[in-house]
């Protein structure tokens, strides 16, 4: 769901209930819901940013679900705190999760992995984006290598949702930084054309990253 100014904010549902990560804004999520007679059952959170928190307070006056966070960020609705290696089970949809410990673009930022979902499937917030990462608000250069280092050791395959439309402007900066890179030129021009006819970028995946 595109949500405030280029924020996604990502939906699992199996028909009947929804799951979402990072709801910034309620309003488009409760939209969604209603049109498509779902029933949310949880929200996941990545870190404490308002364009990913911003909407809890109203969904959960809606719905009273399990909020999933970081354990090591301060987020008042956050029933269920998390930290890195821990897993847990969402039952409808039924899906099942794996926490990493991206810390970086936040002092606590965590990330979600569905590995058994196929394609695997990788909920990571503001720490890696399509052509880019995160910026460092909280976290040291040295710990952005580690999550960058840990999203790549990932399957080559996996979907990896992250929650901005920055892929054109991180390509562009990515052009100036790394010249000749052909893989970068091609995908480039098949963004340019998704963005043209209204349509987001993402998910990307792991290979095409490291691409
Ligand atoms: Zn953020
Ligand atoms: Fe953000």
């Amino acid at each position: 769901l595109p949500a405030l100014r280029d924020n996604y904010i990502w939906l699992l549902h199996d028909g009947k209930h929804a799951l979402v990560v990072d709801p910034g804004d309620a309003e488009p999520v409760l939209a969604h819901l209603q049109r498509h007679a779902l029933r949310l059952s949880a929200i996941l959170l990545t870190h404490h940013h308002a364009d990913h928190v911003g909407g809890v307070a109203r969904l959960l006056q809606h719905w009273q679900v399990p909020v999933y966070g970081p354990a090591a960020e301060n987020i008042a609705e956050v029933s269920h705190p998390l930290g890195d290696g821990d897993a847990f089970a969402i039952a409808a949809p039924q899906v099942q999760f794996q926490v990493l410990d991206v810390a970086a673009h936040t002092a606590g930022h965590i990330a979600y992995l569905a590995s058994a979902l196929s394609p695997a499937a990788l909920f990571c917030g503001d720490s890696l984006f399509s052509a880019g990462c995160g910026r460092l608000f909280e976290g040291t250069p040295a710990q952005l290598q580690k999550a960058l280092a840990r999203m790549a050791a990932l399957p080559d395959e996996t979907r990896v949702y992250c929650t901005h439309e920055y892929t054109l402007s991180n390509l562009a900066f990515a052009r100036a930084a790394e010249p000749h890179n052909a893989d970068r030129d091609r995908y480039a021009l098949a963004c340019e054309a998704l963005r043209a006819a209204g349509e987001p970028t993402l998910p990307s995946t792991i290979g095409r990253e490291k691409a």
